[in-house]
């Protein structure tokens, strides 16, 4: 599975790091770390995570899945 979190909209909550610990973690007091591509087994506590979010930041999807935006442009 492939994760993308948008650094930019993180607010440091540390709600993912609650619900999927083995996934996302913070280095140092603000900045947060997160595994790009977790295992299958993770995908449970990483929706988990990402419906928990409060800023919406953790997006999702199959390793194999194209881009939003590549679909888009094939439109
Ligand atoms: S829950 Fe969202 S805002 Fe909070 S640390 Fe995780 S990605 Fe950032």
């Amino acid at each position: 599975m492939r994760l993308v979190v948008d650094l930019n909209r993180c607010q440091s909550y540390g709600q993912c790091v609650y619900a999927a610990p083995t996934v996302f973690r913070f280095h140092g007091e603000e900045s947060l770390e997160y595994d790009y591509a977790p295992g299958e087994d993770t995908r449970r506590d990483v929706q988990r995570a990402a419906a928990a979010c409060p800023v919406q930041a953790i997006t999702l999807g199959a390793a194999t899945e194209p881009s939003p935006l590549a679909e888009e442009r094939d439109r």
